[in-house]
């Protein structure tokens, strides 16, 4: 293992070099066609089988010995914003910006398959590297398992990371369970009847109604869960109306729905949609839902917690192996892997010790780049230990 840690170590300069590339050059959802080709180029030249699914997800396969099979998977997508920072690597396609740490994951996975080749003599089993598109939207994890990425040979266990400037450089977090929540989502017309301000009594009023659901939504956190569950409605926009004295006959309402529990989840549509009807109803008014099941909560699974944690306690790169006390309200779709099978999401801290980088979303988003490294040292150590214990 010292061996395979100094190796990394010497690896620092090509693993700034490659997320900075990927930094300068990112791309969307779906549409990572030159970050694709360059982790194409980059694994074929390690010599490994290197496939192409769903668009613009590349998967590589590096087959040793008989044993177990374990996926390491990373997302390459960027968010539509327009990078703020000052650093000579920013972005060079205007209004695109990797504000999640994507090209650090990405630059994580490729280092990570570059040294597991170069020490696969001392592998027994197959290693799956997965480069996912489109993890901010619409998701690439749910349209690369249909595409079989978790069969042939079929996968064992699954690791994922996220970097997170919340933690400090050399913290890795960790929780037992739920990671991340699920997100729903709610698309609302409100239907009333238009008429004249002056006579009320004669139209069907969409904006009073939309005003009463708007309130009374926050009822169902407060009133119809069980205090020790999560969950968050989040109405995000609100359209209606045409002038001043006109009674609007239509609101639309989009929102978020967030919850940790997959039960509570499952009653959320239900509880939701018994308040509109309700208050549509009250009013005489009509409505038309929308609800869509987004990204599910995000599970580790807990005895492969329980077994890793006191492993990284033993690799003297990292300073801390904490577990977080909650899950994240975010959504993360590599709860699509781990619905099929067991497998465990890190947060990599990559706050530096000052911690005073923006949050993942900000348009002046940055990481410290040392954390890279030990990304790599993670996902080997969780590699080799699955693979050693076969
Ligand atoms: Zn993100
Ligand atoms: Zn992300």
């Amino acid at each position: 293992m010292k061996k395979i840690i100094d190796f990394v170590n010497q690896m620092e300069e090509e693993l700034t070099a490659l997320r900075r590339d990927l930094h300068r050059h990112p791309e969307l959802g779906f549409a990572e066609h030159r970050t694709a080709k360059k982790v194409k180029n980059y694994l074929s030249q390690l010599g490994l089988e290197v496939e192409e699914v769903a668009t613009t997800g590349v998967v590589a396969t590096l087959k040793v010995a008989p044993g177990p099979t374990i996926a390491l998977r990373a997302d390459m997508d960027a968010l539509p914003i327009t990078e703020a920072t000052d650093v000579d690597y920013k972005s060079q396609n205007e209004g695109v910006m990797h504000a999640c740490g994507h090209d650090g994951h990405t630059a994580i996975l490729l280092a990570t398959a570059k040294v597991l080749t170069k020490f696969k003599d001392h592998l027994a089993g197959t290693i799956k590297f997965i480069f996912q598109p489109a993890e901010e939207g619409p998701g690439g994890a749910k349209p690369l398992i249909e595409a079989g990425v978790l069969t042939d040979p079929e996968v064992d266990n699954i690791f994922g990371l996220h970097i997170n400037n919340q933690l400090p450089t050399g913290t890795i977090g960790v929780q037992k369970s739920a990671v991340s929540a699920a997100a729903d989502e709610i698309n609302l017309k409100v239907i009333g009847e238009s008429g004249h301000a002056s006579t009320p009594q004669r139209g069907i009023d969409a904006i009073y109604t939309a005003g009463e659901i708007v309130t009374s939504l926050q009822s169902v956190i407060s009133r119809q869960i069980d205090p020790h569950h999560t969950a968050v409605i989040n109405l995000g926009t609100i359209e209606g109306g045409y002038r001043r004295n006109v009674i609007a006959d239509e609101v639309q309402i989009t929102g978020t729905v967030r919850t940790t529990d997959p039960d509570l989840r499952e009653q959320m549509p239900h509880k939701i949609e018994r308040v509109i009807k309700g208050i549509t109803t009250s009013q005489g008014a009509d409505y038309e839902l929308d609800y869509n099941f987004g990204y599910p909560v995000l599970i580790n699974d807990t005895p492969l917690v329980e077994e890793m944690v006191p492993k990284l306690k033993e690799v003297d790169s990292f300073n801390q192996i904490k577990y977080l006390p909650r899950p994240s309200m975010g959504a993360e779709d590599f709860a699509y892997y781990l619905r099929e099978v067991p497998g465990v999401f890190f947060r990599l801290g990559a706050g530096g010790e000052t911690m005073d980088y923006y949050d993942a979303h900000n348009s002046k988003f940055n990481f410290d780049e040392s954390a890279l490294k030990l990304g790599v040292i993670l996902f080997i150590t969780l590699t080799l230990e699955r693979i050693k214990d076969f």
